[in-house]
This record gives structure tokens, C-alpha cells and sequence, in this order.
């Protein structure tokens, strides 16, 4: 009898005791309850980089997961949210729209680069990181001039200007780029080429190659334009291009000396994501998300050894209405299908890894991506 008093007493003892140990680890965290839904914000990065898959949408990441023998890098994330992705003008956004939601913060109207819905410039982030002493860098698949890449240095009204968008690169305060393009840049129709406007603002410019075998100075500013227009896509030749630029970008913008006391933001681009939707193509999506994934696995090894560093993997919007549904009713047989040979509203997913990770879970307007990055900014001491 006393034997069973002490251990009830015992048991009483020890529950009291896990639960005073339980209250103290909660109170020692800040607990997001529903009128408190402001995210916990208590890492910040020191350098961001923004990966876009052009028109990537759920299925085409589904699509890795059965093109690749190996588990797809998305895997490695543990935050995911999703994000809206309608335009100010119209419920299904364009890419241009898409992309200066992302860098600018504005839900503009579709076919608007780096503008607000009434085509008054927006300070987009490039600019506005540059300002506190990031160093900044661009890579995109597509020409630099596109619509994604285009609405990080350019303000015009219409995505169709791509002279005028390639005029505002020179002065622009991007570091680093490296995409396709040239013929915008030094064949124009109004026959002036903007090579000694590179120069002027302290580029180096390559047409040829990445030039990988040579370190890069960090006291400079490099440009690589390496087609006429869009790069090839995967299956002409590409081959590893979005890689190998991510990977030069990455070793010129740590620790760079132009302007990089802060760190550095790299946006990189896998345009033709989108372009396999719209072709209604499968295998060309499936090449394409592949070598994105590939490019984001080297990402995160970055991300991973550094400590200071938050990646963000997303999309302007899904492409095709891309279904991978069975063939034929064979259920062990997958056929790509699409629905449109344009864009879709689908939510988009949002992948986070890294300090301020938490951020970004959720369902959110893809404006907020710009807000969470620039507010994670604004709290660094
Ligand atoms: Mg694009
Ligand atoms: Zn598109």
C-alpha cells in the first residue's frame, strides 16, 4: 500500500516535472498562435539566391521524380509553401508580370518589365540590395533580354522592347550575368552596338565561353553572352551551362569585392521549363527540370557548406497545364498531358532552404516573396 502511494506520488513528481521543462521550452521560443501570425524571423541570411524554373509548376517537379533514378534535389528542402501567382491585370500572369512580382514586389500588369500597373519603374531588387553593398548576379537559359531575367535590371512597358531592355543593362548595377542575347547587345537594329557602354561601366564581356579555367576578378564586373539569342535547349547541346555559370557566379559573388560587404544575391533562371509547356513537349520539360534540379543540388551544397546562405526555388507560374497522367488507363505507364498551350493559375510551390527558411512556408501572393526578402534584409544589423 505505502509502496503504491510512493509510486503514484512518484509518477505525479515526474509528469510535473516534464511539464514545468515543457512550458519552459515553449516560452523560450516564440510560438506563432492565429492573432500572432507574423512569421518567426529569428535567422537571416547573409546571401540569397532566387532559382526561377520558367513555368515549373507542381507536375513538372512531380516529372523529375520519374525522369531521374536518383531522389530529385527538391527533395533535400524541408520548407515548401505555395504561392498565387495572378498578375494585376489578369488571373492567369504572364512571365513578365510573374517576374516582377518576384523583383520588384508589384503585381503589375502582364507584359510589364520592372514597371507598376500604372508603367512608372519600380525599384527592383537588384537595385535595392546594390544600394546596401550586395553583389549582384543574373544567369538565365533564355536570352538576358526575357521577360524572367529582363525584369531585374530593365523598367520598360512592354516585354516585346528587347533593344531597349538590353540598352539598360550596361548601367544597370548587376555584377555578374551570363545567359543568351548577343544580337540584341551588338547586331541591333538600330546599328549601334553597346560593347564600349560595357566597357564604360567597368564590364568584361565574353561571347565565346564561360572561360571557367580562369579565376575572375573580384574587383570586376563580368558579362557572358554566349548566343545570338536563347541558349540551346538541352537536347540541341546546352549541356551544362545553367551549372557551370551558377557555379562561376557563386565563387566571383562570395565574398566579392565590388561592392559586396553584405553578401550577394544570385537569381538564376531555367527558362525553358516554360517552353516545353508551351510546345505541350514532355520529354523537353523532363530535360529541362533535370538540369535545373542538377543546377539547384550544386546550390545547396553551396548553401549547406556556407551557413549563411537562403535559397529559394520557384516559378512565375505553371506552364501547359501539365498533367502526368496514365497512358491509356495503363496505370503503371505515365504520358505527360497538357491542357493549354499557354500558362495556368495553379498555385505554385515554393522551396526554402537555409537561415530565414521559415519564411516561406505557407500560402502566400508571389509578391511576398520580394516583402520576406527585403524584411529579412531590413533586420540585419
Ligand atoms: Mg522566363
Ligand atoms: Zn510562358
Amino acid at each position: 500500500m505505502i509502496h503504491r502511494l510512493n509510486k503514484s506520488i512518484a509518477v505525479k513528481f515526474i509528469s510535473f516535472l516534464v511539464l514545468i521543462l515543457f512550458v519552459n521550452a515553449c516560452s523560450s521560443k516564440k510560438i506563432v498562435s492565429s492573432n500572432d501570425i507574423k512569421p518567426i524571423q529569428e535567422d537571416k541570411p547573409m546571401n540569397i539566391i532566387l532559382m526561377i524554373g520558367d513555368g515549373m509548376g507542381v507536375s513538372q517537379v512531380s516529372s523529375s521524380y520519374f525522369a531521374k533514378e536518383t531522389e530529385p534535389n527538391f527533395s533535400r528542402f524541408n520548407t515548401i509553401g505555395l504561392i498565387k501567382t495572378s498578375s494585376g491585370s489578369h488571373l492567369i500572369t504572364d512571365s513578365a508580370a510573374g517576374a516582377t512580382a518576384f523583383s520588384a514586389g508589384q503585381k503589375t500588369y502582364n507584359g510589364a518589365i520592372g514597371v507598376d500597373i500604372d508603367t512608372l519603374s519600380a525599384e527592383n531588387i537588384v537595385d535595392y540590395l546594390s544600394n546596401k553593398e550586395y553583389a549582384t548576379g543574373l544567369i538565365a537559359t533564355s536570352s538576358i533580354t526575357h521577360a524572367t531575367p529582363a525584369s531585374f535590371f530593365a523598367h520598360v512597358k512592354s516585354r516585346g522592347m528587347a533593344e531597349e531592355i538590353a540598352s539598360e543593362l550596361p548601367s544597370s548595377q548587376v555584377d555578374f550575368f551570363a545567359a543568351g542575347g548577343k544580337q540584341f547587345f551588338f547586331n541591333r537594329k538600330d546599328d549601334t552596338s553597346l560593347y564600349n557602354e560595357f566597357v564604360t561601366n567597368g564590364f568584361t564581356i565574353d561571347t565565346l565561353s564561360l572561360e571557367k579555367s580562369q579565376a575572375l576578378s573580384k574587383s570586376k564586373k563580368y558579362g557572358f553572352l554566349l548566343s545570338k539569342d536563347a541558349m540551346p535547349r538541352m537536347d540541341q547541346g546546352r549541356g551544362d551551362f545553367l551549372l557551370n555559370a551558377t557555379e562561376l557566379a557563386l565563387s566571383y559573388l562570395n565574398k566579392n569585392e565590388v561592392k559586396g560587404k553584405n553578401g550577394f544575391f544570385l537569381m538564376v533562371e531555367g527558362s525553358q521549363i516554360d517552353w516545353g509547356g508551351h510546345a505541350n513537349d514532355s520529354e523537353y520539360i523532363k530535360k529541362e527540370v533535370l538540369d535545373f534540379d542538377k543546377t539547384i543540388g550544386r546550390v545547396l551544397d553551396f548553401a549547406e557548406a556556407d551557413g549563411n546562405t537562403l535559397v529559394i526555388i520557384t516559378a512565375d507560374h505553371e506552364t501547359g497545364g501539365y498533367t502526368l497522367a496514365s497512358d491509356d488507363g495503363d496505370y503503371n505507364k505515365i504520358k505527360g498531358s497538357f491542357s493549354t498551350g499557354g500558362h495556368s493559375a495553379t498555385l505554385i510551390p515554393v522551396f526554402a532552404y537555409g537561415p530565414g527558411e521559415a519564411n516561406f512556408s505557407g500560402i502566400y501572393e508571389n509578391t511576398a516573396i520580394f516583402d520576406k526578402i527585403i524584411e529579412m534584409v531590413n533586420e540585419q544589423k
